[in-house]
């Protein structure tokens, strides 16, 4: 059974049609890439699975339990945004413990996930240091390890590094894979970078106008792309 299935999502604001019947199914630890020009409609998408947004048709399941109507605090989906939004004024182990302590955790279950999040992205020695003292890459990994400690089902990644340079990028981006197939955890990443899909998925889904054009391995993609669209935006130098 696929562990989160998108089944006919459409969505709009106003007249402006911004998703239209997208389907799209992922097994559990696998990787999907949305990947596309800008205002393509992929952080709706996104947004959609996480609950911040409502679709007008389609359903959204994990683990075969349509969670299209819930709140976000009631799906099992953890969302790592594009500026890290981690709290200034909490150490990063508090960053981290945030979600467990707000779900009223034990105090000690909460320090031995935080103290293994933190084992997880080799950040110990900087457990209490503040966001600002940490450099940006160092702050992405927090970010990701803060919604890792909640355990969730899938997680989704908003475009999470676009504000590092290229080569911290690409760092980050074969660190992001190790650290999803240890975690195991099904996982969905925005970029509009073509690259950084190619390193990082299993499939990649090519979105154009709301729709996705293409569904592949990055070979299969990268091969056979079965649009002008899609091999003219694949063959673009980024
Ligand atoms: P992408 O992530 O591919 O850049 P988005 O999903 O952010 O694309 O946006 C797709 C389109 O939907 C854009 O034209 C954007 O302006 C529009 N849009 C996104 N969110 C809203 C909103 N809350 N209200 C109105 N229009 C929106």
């Amino acid at each position: 059974m696929s562990q989160l299935v998108i089944e006919n999502v459409s969505k709009g604001f106003g007249t402006l049609k911004v998703l239209r019947d997208c389907s799209l199914s992922i097994a559990k630890g696998s990787v999907v890439t949305l990947l596309g020009p800008s205002g393509c409609g992929k952080t709706t998408l996104l947004r959609s699975i996480a609950g911040f947004l409502i679709p007008d048709a389609g359903r959204i399941l994990v683990k075969g339990e349509d969670i299209s109507h819930l709140p976000p605090n009631r799906r099992d989906v953890g969302y790592v945004f594009q500026n890290y939004a981690l709290f200034p004024h909490l150490t990063i182990r508090e960053n981290i413990g945030y979600g467990l302590k707000i779900r009223r955790k034990p105090k000690a279950f909460i320090r031995q996930k935080v103290e293994e999040a933190l084992g997880l992205i080799a950040m110990t020695p900087f457990g209490d240091r503040y966001p600002k003292q940490l450099s940006g890459g160092q702050q992405q990994r927090v970010a990701i390890a803060r919604s890792l400690v909640l355990e969730p089902e899938v997680l989704l990644l908003d475009e999470p590094f676009n504000a590092l340079d290229a080569q911290l990028r690409l760092s980050m981006q074969i660190e992001l894979r190790k650290l999803i197939d240890r975690v195991g955890i099904t996982s969905i990443f925005v970029t509009h970078d073509q690259q950084e899909a190619m390193t990082l998925s299993d499939r990649i889904a090519i979105m154009r106008g709301g729709r996705i054009e293409q569904l592949g391995t990055p070979l299969e993609i990268y091969d056979h792309p079965q649009t002008p669209f899609v091999a003219d935006f694949i063959g673009r130098a980024n």
